[in-house]
């Protein structure tokens, strides 16, 4: 089988040939480009193709692989909000993703960016390397006792829900399904209106679809705690940017810690440093002292890519024997 490996960074190609040792019957040809109609005729040719979250598996790019023959579509990544998966079973293109590769790892990253923005280490770290050893405005706050809220308790917000008991806290949570093992760990559920209202914290931990979309908006934030953090380390259209933006103005929030970004998909991933196009809500965003910004790094550990190599390796063997 001859796959095309979309995105496919430096690591993403040592992991996969590392893990494709023992899939000899996978044959894998791998292309730096992100996919889209532009670069969709990369995919002639191929039996199957592999993506990650930023490429283009729209209504358009999906009727051109049908059309190329491309028979699976595996996914190197958790969430599938970017693949229209309608078009993709009406053309009877199985897409596989890789839902359990480490959630720890996006887990812990939401913990960083909390005890990051809560301690101010950000800029306590600039402040030394120009030698200045001043602790005035680094003032930072006990996460201890704290009311942390967690929307999504699915692999990640259960793991996120562990970490900050182990702190302290008192969590509380809003899903569409309740997970025992959260309410066994100590967390409480609620409804969302609660959470907004007594949490101290809130990490977005649930996918992006129609009833998320912009969850964290001027209305949302209005039920809120003046000066909550808000954490976003799922999808980056579940925060309507422009309104957090108001939010940190007004105070409203008090610190944003961001690992993903709605138009991240034409910067992320890239080394940009030569030729900045952020968008202007994006440089507007790191212009405030309490927000942190990560570029979708939250998956980023040696064990996650081990996984996602291992699994996307699996998922396409599955294909071969159907
Ligand atoms: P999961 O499917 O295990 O859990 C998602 C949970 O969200 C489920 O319990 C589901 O019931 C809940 N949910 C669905 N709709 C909801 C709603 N309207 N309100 C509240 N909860 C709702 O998924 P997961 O593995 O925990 O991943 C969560 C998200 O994290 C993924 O969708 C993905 O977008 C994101 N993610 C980010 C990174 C990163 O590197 N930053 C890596 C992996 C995943």
């Amino acid at each position: 089988m001859k796959v095309a490996v979309f995105s496919c960074k430096p690591y993403d190609k040592r992991t996969l040939l590392a893990a494709s040792d023992e899939h000899q019957e996978i044959e894998l040809f791998f292309f730096e480009s992100r996919l889209s109609l532009e670069t969709i005729s990369l995919a002639e040719n191929f039996d199957a193709i592999s993506c990650f979250v930023n490429d283009d598996l729209s209504r358009q790019v999906i009727d051109r692989l049908a059309s190329y023959n491309v028979k699976a579509i595996a996914l190197r990544c958790a969430g599938y909000n970017n693949v229209d998966l309608c078009c993709a079973k009406a053309h009877k293109i199985p897409v596989f993703h890789v839902p359990d590769y480490s959630p720890t790892s996006v887990a812990e990253h939401a913990v960083a960016l909390i005890m990051t923005l809560n301690r101010k280490t950000h800029r306590a770290y600039h402040r030394v390397k120009e030698g200045n050893f001043a602790l005035e405005g680094l003032l930072g706050f006990n996460l201890e006792g704290k009311t942390v809220g967690c929307i999504g308790t699915g692999r990640i917000g259960a793991a996120f829900c562990r970490i900050m008991i182990g702190f302290g806290c008192n969590v509380l949570c809003y899903d569409i399904e309740e997970n025992r093992h959260v309410v066994s760990l100590g967390a409480e559920y609620t409804d969302l209106e609660t959470l907004y209202s007594r949490s101290d914290i809130i990490s977005l931990h649930c996918p992006l679809n129609a009833s998320t979309h912009h969850l964290i908006n001027k209305h949302s934030l209005s039920q809120m705690k003046p000066g909550v953090m808000i954490i976003n380390t799922s999808r980056g259209a579940l925060v309507n940017a422009q309104e957090a933006i108001d939010g940190l103005y007004r105070g409203q929030i008090g610190y944003l810690g961001l690992d993903v970004y709605e138009q991240e998909g034409d910067m992320f991933f890239e080394d940009m440093s030569d030729n900045i196009i952020y968008d202007s809500v994006f440089q507007l965003l790191l212009t405030f002292p309490n927000v942190v910004v990560t570029g979708h790094q939250g998956y980023f550990t040696d064990i996650a890519l081990h996984h996602i190599a291992d699994t996307t390796l699996e998922n396409l063997k599955q294909m071969l024997s159907e």
